[in-house]
């Protein structure tokens, strides 16, 4: 029997539009925006002024603290202008713009091949620091500090993340069948940077050419186990792969850290491989480009601050599309304009036909959402006090332990938008706890 953790849904894969598609790369358009905030953490800040040239892999924006990732220019040119543009997470947010001088120049201290193998563990981070790699599963937290020891915690374990248990996206996948050296060899220097004994690349069941692929490039290291996971959402989680894989529980409201585990998304460990093997920072990215509305489905390497718009029209849109997604369709960001732009974690596009918009009713009790929540909470319970903004009740749930995953919402027979609801109640929660500190500072 395959590994798995409890709890899940299986929605339908679609994966079958974009996975046979190889990576190809998208050209540098004319423009980039780059945000300087494209990470969990400080935002950073600009490095740079308008009308300064820059060359690719040049610092733009530093960053803005430890718990924060510098931005790299990923093309060559002017920079154009510093301003608030259209961010996916809403609003407009402060962006470094370059306009393209055509050369795709890379900066002098870039993109040379050097030798990591003599490297302290230390200096591994750092270089992955100076590099902007964060998790680019989407998470987008920065990878050096989950790399960075914690209250002395050992590390056991390391997993490569290689579920992509998301419908539709295949960029993992691609990365998997195409780039699988790069993958292990960038293993084996987060297990380096780390002290973890053991390595672990777990997939999920329904890309077997890829375990295939792994098994091979790492039977002669013994420190390393491939394993084959249940095809079931949300297995890639980071506490559901590691329940699946090694069968221990991180304990509510922790990290796998608390218990000697680090996950890595596939991404996130190729651009860690390149920045030590190539000295190159994170100025690109995979993604996958489908839907029903593209007629050109496929995985694109991207120069990040694309216009997603632009990548669009290079794919071809049909009539019909109604719903705009970067990431996934389960924990993606519905859009809602294409004047957004490629970010670190823009895992994949998705324009959909017909979207299904439903009204939704009252909760009947049915409990579905219960049994397919991976984190044994009540969802129908948050539901209901976020719907009542009860916030007592807000206040004295578990609702923080709600990790968003969108399992609830898809099998909830009344259409009840649970996710929603919750992202209400943790919304209210975070302006109560900012006005305690407001009290507590004038006190
Ligand atoms: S979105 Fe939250 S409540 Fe719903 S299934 Fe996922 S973790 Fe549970
Ligand atoms: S699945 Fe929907 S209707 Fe059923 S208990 Fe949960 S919230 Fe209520």
């Amino acid at each position: 029997m395959l590994k798995t953790f409890q709890g899940g849904v299986h929605p339908p894969e679609k994966k079958e539009l974009a996975r046979d598609q190889a990576i190809e790369p998208f050209p540098a358009p004319p423009e980039v925006v780059l945000y300087l905030s494209q990470h969990i953490g400080a935002p950073a800040q600009p490095a740079v002024e308008k009308g300064d040239t820059v060359k690719k892999g040049q610092v733009v924006g530093e960053a803005g603290g430890f718990v924060s990732a510098p931005v790299h220019a990923s093309i060559s040119g002017t920079v154009k202008a510093i301003e608030p543009r259209p961010h996916p997470l809403g609003g407009d947010q402060p962006a470094v713009v370059i306009e393209s001088d055509g050369k795709g120049e890379w900066a002098e201290d870039v993109n040379d091949e050097r030798d990591w193998s003599g490297m302290s563990a230390s200096d591994v981070r750092d270089a992955i620091q100076a590099a902007g790699i964060v998790g680019m599963g989407g998470a987008t937290f920065p990878t050096h500090v989950k790399l960075s020891p914690m209250d002395g915690k050992p590390i056991h374990d390391l997993v490569i993340n290689c579920a992509e248990c998301e419908p539709y996206l295949t960029c993992d996948y691609r990365q998997m069948i195409e780039q699988t050296e790069e993958i292990v060899a960038g293993l084996r220097i987060l297990m380096k940077a780390t002290g973890a004994e053991n390595g672990w690349i777990a997939i999920e069941a329904n890309k077997p050419d890829a375990f295939d692929r792994f098994v091979a490039a790492t039977e002669d290291d013994p420190d390393i186990t491939v394993e084959m996971l249940e095809v079931k959402y949300p297995q890639g989680a980071e506490h559901q792969i590691t329940a699946a894989l090694l069968g221990r529980e991180i304990p509510s409201g922790g990290l796998p850290l608390d218990i000697g585990v680090i996950c890595q998304n596939t991404g996130t460990t190729v651009a860690v491989y390149e920045a030590l093997r190539y000295n190159r920072p994170l100025i690109e990215r995979v993604v996958t480009v489908t839907g029903e509305g593209v007629e050109r489905p496929g995985n694109l390497r991207v120069p990040l601050g694309t216009p997603v718009g632009a990548i669009l029209e290079a794919a071809g849109l049909r009539d019909g599309v109604n719903k705009l997604v970067l990431g996934g369709p389960m924990m993606g960001l519905a859009q809602y304009t294409p004047e957004v732009s490629v970010t670190k974690g823009t895992s994949g596009i998705l324009a959909l036909v017909d979207a299904e918009v439903y009204d939704w009713r009252a909760c009947i009790r049915c409990g579905r959402c219960v049994d397919a929540c991976p984190w044994q909470l009540v969802p129908s319970y948050l539901s209901i006090i976020c719907e009542a903004k009860n916030v007592d009740a807000i206040q004295a749930s578990d609702i923080m332990d709600c990790k968003e995953c969108g399992c609830c919402t898809y099998v909830c027979p009344s259409r009840r938008p649970i996710v929603h609801l919750v992202k209400y109640g943790k919304g209210e929660l975070a302006r109560l706890r900012a006005e305690e500190q407001d009290r507590k500072a004038e006190d």
